[in-house]
């Protein structure tokens, strides 16, 4: 249920109605907007008679949302949600930059990237330590070692660093050692992952399954937001088509119908999506044109002897190739690389 409330309401009234709303079994989150001040009311009561809260003084209107998923919506907040990693903001009319190795597999590989990613002026670096890998005989990931080489480039260079956690067993190590945890598309349907992070105030990156629907995606960010923890980022990288000749097909009509329908920042990954380097920069530059919010780009000191996705990741230098192509984008669509 959705409660907005009139321009001059005054504290006191504000409290009042929310203290009714949690007297009635609800739990209350409040959005203040520039143009007005919303109260968001969650909790499962279908018989609930809106009118007792339509009464109230300070209330201009209170309509039912009926979507599946309620906090992610723009009915239920209408401004785009800024998230803040370290000192960027994310959301706003920056995009920022989340790059580094698909897989952390050695502090030689680590601190040779760390040094290229962080010379490019991105403030965020990213690396899988708890691989979800489609074959058990597939490199897994480092672990917790991968989790400290992170930290340590973090303590070097001054990044956030994004982790994924593979399953719920390892969930708190990723928590503890990384800014943003992400939870991967073979993972995004893991409740147990999904609570975990929940619980924490980390932001979660959300990667969309390749055989989700947008509805099902943002219901599994709905399950973090109304666990308690405001701060999720809708990452889309690629859906299961009939096309084979490459990985998966990036949907950006998806993205379009995500950045219309919910307040949550979206983040583009080509890598994944295109799966072969000879074209991650032209998608990229489709995507900042398109105005997204950050972008998941991987890069590797020698990919050709990649542990994981080696097709994908870029060399050092078409990295640096890439950042150069796409500031002017960026610019051009009002919008700032970080
Ligand atoms: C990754 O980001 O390296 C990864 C495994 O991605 P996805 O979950 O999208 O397949
Ligand atoms: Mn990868």
């Amino acid at each position: 249920m959705v409660v907005i409330l009139k321009n001059n309401v005054t504290e006191a009234q504000i409290e009042d109605i929310k203290k009714h709303l949690e007297d009635y079994g609800f739990q209350v989150h409040e959005s203040r907007g520039e143009a007005k001040t919303i109260l968001g009311a969650i909790g499962v009561n279908p018989g609930f008679d809106i009118r007792k809260i339509k009464i109230l003084d300070g209330v201009t209107d209170v309509y039912r949302v009926t979507a599946p998923y309620k906090m992610a919506s723009r009915n239920f907040k209408e401004e785009n949600t800024i998230i803040k990693i370290g000192d960027v903001e994310i959301g706003s009319n920056e995009i920022i930059l989340m790059a580094g190795p698909c897989s952390v597999e050695s502090e030689d590989q680590i601190f040779r990237l760390a040094k290229v990613v962080a010379e490019s002026g991105s403030k965020v670096l990213r690396g899988g330590a708890f691989k979800p890998r489609t074959s058990p005989y597939s490199f897994q990931g480092l672990g917790l070692e991968g989790l400290q080489l992170l930290s340590k480039m973090r303590d070097e260079h001054g990044f956030s660093i994004v982790s994924e956690v593979r399953d719920s067993t390892h969930v708190d190590e990723v928590i503890e050692h990384a800014d943003v945890i992400q939870i991967g598309a073979k993972s995004m349907y893991d409740h147990g992952i999904l609570k975990a992070c929940a619980k924490t105030n980390k932001t979660v990156l959300i990667k969309r399954g390749f055989g989700t629907t947008l509805q099902e995606f943002v219901q599994a960010a709905e399950f973090v937001l109304s666990g308690g923890n405001e701060n999720v980022l809708l990452c889309e990288r690629g859906i299961r088509t009939f096309e084979t000749k490459t990985r998966f097909t990036l949907d950006l009509c998806g993205v379009a119908w995500l950045k219309e329908y919910t307040n949550l920042p979206v983040i583009l990954d080509p890598s994944h999506a295109l799966g072969y380097r000879y074209g991650i920069a032209d998608l990229t530059k489709a995507c900042v044109a398109m105005g997204v919010d950050g972008l998941l780009i991987e890069v590797h000191p020698n990919p050709a002897v990649a542990k994981s996705d080696a097709a994908q990741q870029l060399y050092h230098d078409q990295f640096r190739d890439l950042m150069k192509a796409i500031k002017p984008v960026a610019e051009a669509v009002g919008r700032r690389i970080v």
